[in-house]
């Protein structure tokens, strides 16, 4: 007869992981208990000593996803006197470490039960039990458990009450349960907050409504999202128009993955995806269907679909109700952030929907919908947030101190570093917006209670007029914090470094929009060697001025007259018919006198120069979509030889663009298909990257930055590299665009603090 103590660390909260223990100690008569802490679970079994052993070995192996066992650490300890095995109250005195779980997507046993007419929870919207459910959105601290969560608002049925408490039940100790009886209701309310009706009679309002065309805004699980029909020309028309959203993609949700399945190509590994636990938005191939399913309103000029399908059963409740698929976007106005209450929708969706389908059960934080695509070397993660965050990961510098870094400025999320593992937050979005700048500064105040940390450290990007730099300069002077400025390509090297947990040397490449570089000027297109002693300036692309700064995003030709004017070349704007004289007069001028003619050497704003030179698109009507035209272009050649993209010698080292531009001129005058030009300068950059790590001798190669989004850039410069010998290191879980500088300043900023040098 033994009795042995473990402290089990991973993901074990909020997954159905007690009442596995409780399973497995039954197997094995033994008795003892389980026990969720702020650091993870605690058991103690007793029995026989092989019965003991092989218990600990069954909890580290057979734990069912989404539960995820790392760590079993076990001492022995003296005899107890239960008589039977037990789910012990919560430890509080334990040192908080990450182990907030993420939500899930319903599963198919609460699916099932929703579907049936016999069953209690016959569409019921917020069914769920120990394996699925919302998580991460109801919790206010922990460790997890249903006090904690906004669901203690709701006191447990005797039915429900029953199955809370049942070993051999599904719902055994599930936080979030409720039924009918006792749970949130669902209620149709005006856009004056008028409640119209309730529970399915609110359903029906809703699938009413949008079958005629009108918007519904829907509290979701992470918050507030549009929904209209995708069908409908007029309906996403009328959303673009309110919403102020002119050619940028919206997401489809489908009713189901065979509904899917008719207006796009669904391989096995998107279907796993999106039938996963995380249940994220993946970008998808259109089929070409003539009479269309989706309205070519939907995602305009665009190949790719960002199709969804329902993840909690109030989604798949209205789905069903209006019977097709349904645009489902962010609720909220352009880049803000999404709304959480009910107040916050009335008064700023208002004007966008016509109809609210509302709940009770309050939202503790926005977490909008994950984005992934799939590429030739499995998913990419381009959007991190539900069902993704805030999952904790392994850190590199398991003696840094801790340390709390705030992203960028974009597409921003923030990352804590402690104990030896680090928690970057859900997607945040842009910080332009007061809501955006005060979301930022909620989720900090969040975190640090969360995790009880004390930042020792903290990080931030050293372009000093982002949000969050500002935010980081007024943290670091309040909790009397040192402060560490990361370069904003460095931080995405570090990013891909982290993700892998590579310490270095390596030869990053980052290859982006703009982040401020270290000499004042527009940085985007660099190569860095990152080791121990920090970050060297390997290489850039030639530097050419961008006349309008920001306002060349939005107008490809600017870029382009940009890199012609750089090469002296005079007149040739007659190739972008969208600058006319007049304009391209003022250009020269803004350059010639340095007016709002920022230096860049942007890798991003070279793909904009080429898709108005190639005649894809001089102006765009979002950053980076004259980026992804010329993707998709390139898409449809193959085999086109590279144009040149020589290699300049010095320290450091240039990528002159000029041999290319000449060539690619060339083309166009001859009349070859923009295709033909995309697919060329695509093999160019991929030659280019091969060039730079033979020349700097580096043999690991990590790919960051926003142009890594891109599907075709990536595979090229991948098999570039690994044709010359390199080991390339790319993106999967955490985004290549800004959403993962928060990681990779974690990780300089630890780096820093470990090895004594910045
Ligand atoms: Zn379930
Ligand atoms: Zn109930
Ligand atoms: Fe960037």
């Amino acid at each position: 007869m033994i009795r042995a103590r473990a402290h089990v660390s991973g993901v074990v909260q909020g997954v159905g992981f007690r009442p596995f223990v409780h399973r497995v100690a039954a197997r094995f008569g033994l008795v003892g208990f389980v026990q969720n802490g702020a650091d993870g679970a605690h058991i103690e079994a007793q029995g026989d000593a092989g019965d003991v052993d092989r218990f600990f070995d069954v909890i580290r192996a057979e734990a069912p996803p989404p539960a995820r066992v790392d760590r079993v650490v076990t001492t022995p300890v003296p005899l107890g006197g239960e008589t039977a095995f037990g789910i012990a109250e919560s430890r509080r005195d334990a040192p908080k470490r990450p182990v907030i779980p993420a939500d899930l997507a319903v599963c198919e046993a609460c699916l099932a039960e929703v579907s049936s007419p016999d069953d209690r929870r016959y569409r019921y919207p917020f069914t769920s039990c120990a394996r699925c459910g919302p998580r991460f959105t109801i919790i206010e601290q922990i460790p997890y458990d249903r006090p904690s969560t906004t669901m203690a608002a709701f006191a447990l049925c005797a039915a429900c009450a029953r199955e809370y408490a049942d070993p051999g039940d599904r719902r055994f100790h599930a936080e979030p349960i409720a039924c009918p009886a006792c749970g949130p209701v669902l209620r149709a309310v005006s856009p004056g907050g008028a409640a119209l009706a309730e529970g399915q009679e609110a359903l029906t309002r809703a699938a009413a409504a949008l079958a005629e065309g009108r918007i519904v805004a829907l509290e979701g699980l992470g918050g507030y999202q549009l929904l209209a029909d995708a069908s409908s020309d007029d309906a996403v028309a009328l959303l673009r128009a309110r919403k102020h959203r002119d050619e940028k993609p919206f997401a489809v949700m489908f009713p189901s993955i065979e509904a899917a399945r008719g207006a796009c190509e669904i391989t096995p590994a998107i279907e796993a995806l999106l039938t996963s636990p995380e249940a994220p938005i993946v970008l998808v191939r259109k089929r070409d269907l003539a009479p269309a399913p989706i309205s070519r309103a939907v995602a305009p000029e665009n190949p790719y679909l960002g199709a969804m399908i329902p993840s909690t059963p109030l989604h798949h409740l209205v789905l069903s109700s209006f019977g097709g698929p349904l645009v489902c976007t962010s609720g909220n106005l352009s880049e803000e952030p999404m709304c959480v209450t009910g107040e916050e929708a009335l008064s700023r969706l208002g004007g966008i929907a016509d109809l609210f389908l509302a709940h009770d059960r309050a939202i503790v934080r926005p977490v909008d919908d994950s984005v992934v695509r799939v590429g030739p070397k499995g998913p990419v993660i381009l959007r991190r947030a539900r069902g993704y965050a805030p999952l904790a990961q392994p850190f590199p510098f398991p003696d840094a101190p801790v340390i709390l870094a705030l992203g960028g400025h974009q597409k921003s999320t923030i990352a804590l570093a402690k104990g030896g593992e680090v928690t970057v937050s859900q997607h945040l979005g842009d910080l332009s917006s007061v809501e955006g700048a005060l979301l930022l500064e909620r989720t900090v105040a969040d975190w640090l209670a969360f995790f009880g940390a004390a930042p020792e450290v903290i990080a931030c990007d050293r372009h000093p007029d982002y949000e969050s730099s500002k935010l980081a300069r007024r943290l670091a002077a309040e909790l009397g914090a040192r402060l560490v400025t990361v370069q904003h390509h460095h931080a995405h090297v570090a990013s891909c470094m982290a993700e892998h947990g590579l310490k270095g040397p390596v030869l990053g490449l980052a290859w982006d929009g703009a982040g401020l570089g270290d000499d004042g000027a527009l940085w985007g297109g660099e190569a860095l060697v990152v080791s121990e002693r920090g970050c060297r300036r390997a290489a850039h692309l030639r530097p050419f001025s961008l006349p309008g700064g920001e306002r060349a995003v939005r107008e490809p030709a600017r870029a382009a007259f940009g890199a012609l004017y750089e090469m002296g070349l005079r007149g040739l704007d007659a190739h972008l018919p969208s600058l006319s004289p007049q304009v391209s007069r003022v250009l020269a001028t803004m350059i010639d006198q340095g007016l709002n003619a920022p230096r860049t050497t942007s890798a991003g704003r070279l793909f904009d120069a080429i898709a108005a030179i190639a005649g894809v698109r001089e102006r765009a009507g979002f950053e980076g979509q004259a980026a992804m035209l010329l993707e998709w272009a390139a898409e449809r050649a193959s085999g086109e030889q590279a144009y040149p993209l020589p290699l300049r010698d010095g320290d450091p080292m240039i990528g002159d663009w000029a041999p290319l531009v000449l060539a690619a001129l060339e083309d166009r005058r001859s009349g070859r298909s923009p295709s033909v030009i995309a697919a060329r300068f695509h093999g160019a950059l991929a030659g280019l990257a091969a060039d730079v790590a033979t020349r700097t001798g580096i043999d690991r190669v990590a790919l960051s930055g926003g142009c890594f989004q891109n599907e075709v850039l990536t595979a090229r410069v991948t098999d570039a590299l690994a044709e010359r010998g390199f080991m390339v290191y790319a993106h999967a879980r955490f985004p290549p665009n800004d959403g993962g500088l928060s990681l990779g300043q974690a990780y300089v900023a630890a780096r820093s603090s470990t090895m004594g040098g910045g």
